[in-house]
């Protein structure tokens, strides 16, 4: 497995290459939803890249930036184990420019959600993510369902740019107990960890109302917020494919986001119907 630190050799080195490159972009912390993606990488294609940068355009001020885990030795080894061909890390340093040419974020999609609580986090996202798909070329990269509304945001991004690479989504891994992985669930006290569990029962809840056709959101919301209580709700919503807010499920084009804030920390989850 080759470690590289520079865009400019990266570029060189895959280009040298001349082959089908899976590229899974991480934050590192690696867990078991990460490794998923890195699978499906090594499946189907002759070789994987997978990037760990803390990308800090894409925090705003006074989130956890600076707290954010960072474990390179062990991500190393998860990488090795899992079969990846080259682990890029670059810096803040070498991968940003002086007063450089920026993409922003849609400016309604963009600002919705996620993108409501934290005004700019997915310019920084697409900033960087534009950045890395032009460094690595992948054939196909592999985005998490968890994060739904940044692989909507990046599949709009690449089809608006005209990118020629396949986004591949893969769904959500979850501990035995519903929760979804996620590196910041290293913050969660013991009694925090049984709380958070209250996002996931929500969505099978959820779920369940659904199967029993009940389709209404308003109920479905109500329901839900029943059992998120008491914990800090950021938003829980229904959207369609298209992340446009809907009054109806209807089965194949739905999504149901959650965002709640367990004692300091942030969770995201969803299900797709
Ligand atoms: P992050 O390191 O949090 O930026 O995540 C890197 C990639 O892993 C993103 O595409 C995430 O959506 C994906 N990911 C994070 N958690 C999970 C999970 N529990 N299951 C599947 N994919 C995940």
């Amino acid at each position: 497995m080759k470690i590289i630190h520079e865009p400019q050799e990266l570029q060189r080195y895959l280009k040298e290459q001349n082959k089908t490159i899976g590229y899974v972009p991480t934050m590192g912390a690696l867990h078991e939803g990460h490794i998923e993606l890195i699978k499906n990488a090594r499946k189907n294609n002759e070789l994987v890249v997978v990037s760990i940068f803390v990308n800090p355009t894409q925090f705003l001020k006074g989130e956890d930036l600076d707290n954010y885990p960072r474990r390179d030795e062990a991500d190393k080894k998860i990488c090795e184990l899992a079969g990846v061909d080259v682990i890029f890390f670059p810096t803040k340093e070498n991968i940003y420019f002086e007063d450089e040419v920026k993409i922003e974020a849609p400016e309604v999609r963009g600002y919705v959600l996620e993108g409501a609580t934290r005004p700019g986090h997915f310019s920084g996202v697409l900033r960087i993510v534009m950045k890395l798909l032009n460094i690595v070329k992948p054939t196909r990269a592999y985005f998490g369902k968890k994060d739904a509304q940044q692989l909507n945001l990046i599949q709009l991004m690449v089809k608006h740019y005209y990118m020629d690479i396949e986004i591949i989504p893969i769904n959500t891994v979850r501990e035995a107990d519903g929760l979804a992985r996620s590196s910041r669930n290293v913050y969660l006290s013991v009694d925090e960890r049984k709380e958070a569990l209250k996002i996931s029962a929500s969505l099978y809840a959820a779920s369940k109302m659904i199967s029993k056709k009940e389709f209404d959101v308003q109920t479905i919301k109500d329901e839900m917020l029943k059992i998120l209580t008491p914990l800090k709700i950021g938003y829980v919503e229904v959207v369609n494919r298209e992340f446009e807010p809907i009054n109806t499920v209807e089965v194949g084009n739905t999504i149901i986001l959650v965002e709640a804030v367990v004692g300091k920390t942030r969770l995201l989850d969803n299900i797709w119907l």
